[in-house]
C-alpha cells in the first residue's frame, strides 16, 4: 500500500514529478542498492508464487526489467520483457492505452530474437498459447500499464494468472467520474 510501513520503507516520494499534475511520484530503484531490502521483496514474491503453475514472468519497461529476473530464477521459469513502442522489431502491440500521465502508444510483446534467417522463432512469441502467465512491475497506479500486458497475453492465446507490484497507488482503483482519469476496478473487468 502507497503509504503503508513497508511502502515507506522502500519507496522514495518525490513531489510533483515527472510534472506538476502529479502530487507524488513514488521512487522505490533506491531499495536496490539494499540488497537486505531487495532479497526481501524478492523472497515476498517467491513464497507467493512457488508451487503455483505458472510457465513464465512477464516484466514491464523499465523497473519491471529489474524485478522481474530474480523471481522468475529463483522459480526456475523463463523471463520476458514488455517493450516499450519502437525498441524491438518484429513485436506484437497492444492498443493505446491511459495511464497516469497520459496517453502511451501500445506496449510490445517481442517474437523470439532469430538466429539466422528464416529461424521459425521469429514468428513466435515466448509466450504460447495455453501458458499460465505472471505480471510484475514496480508499481501499478491506473493499471493502464498492466492491462496492455495482459491484452498481449490473450492475444497469443494465454492467461494471466496474476498482477504483482511492489507499491499499489490506491487513488486509482476509483477516482471520481470528474477527474477524467481512467477507473481501475472498470478497466480490469472489462
Ligand atoms: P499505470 O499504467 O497508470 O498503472 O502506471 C504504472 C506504470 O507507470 C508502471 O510501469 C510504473 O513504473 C509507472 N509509474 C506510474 N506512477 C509511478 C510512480 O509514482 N512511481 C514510479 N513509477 C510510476
Amino acid at each position: 500500500e502507497q503509504d503503508g510501513e513497508a511502502a515507506k520503507r522502500i519507496a522514495a516520494v518525490i513531489p510533483y514529478y515527472p510534472f506538476k499534475g502529479i502530487a507524488r511520484f513514488y521512487d522505490i530503484t533506491g531499495f536496490l542498492t539494499r540488497p537486505d531490502i531487495f532479497q526481501e521483496v524478492v523472497d515476498i514474491f517467491v513464497a507467493r508464487y512457488r508451487g503455483k503453475q505458472i510457465d513464465s514472468i512477464g516484466g514491464f519497461d523499465a523497473r519491471g526489467f529489474v524485478l522481474g529476473p530474480p523471481i522468475a530464477l529463483a522459480l526456475k521459469i523463463p523471463f520476458f520483457m514488455f517493450r516499450k513502442p519502437g525498441k524491438m522489431p518484429n513485436g506484437i502491440s497492444s492498443s493505446a492505452f491511459s495511464v497516469e500521465y497520459g496517453k502511451r502508444e501500445g506496449m510490445c510483446l517481442p517474437r523470439g530474437m532469430p538466429l539466422h534467417k528464416g529461424d521459425p522463432m521469429m514468428k513466435s512469441t515466448v509466450v504460447k498459447e495455453g501458458d499460465r502467465v505472471l505480471l510484475i512491475d514496480d508499481l501499478v497506479a491506473t493499471g493502464g500499464t498492466l492491462s496492455s500486458g495482459i491484452e498481449l497475453v490473450r492475444k497469443v492465446g494465454a492467461t494471466v494468472v496474476e498482477c504483482a507490484c511492489v507499491v499499489e497507488l490506491k487513488l486509482f482503483i476509483d477516482p471520481p467520474p470528474e477527474s477524467g482519469l481512467p477507473n481501475r476496478t472498470k478497466m480490469w473487468k472489462e
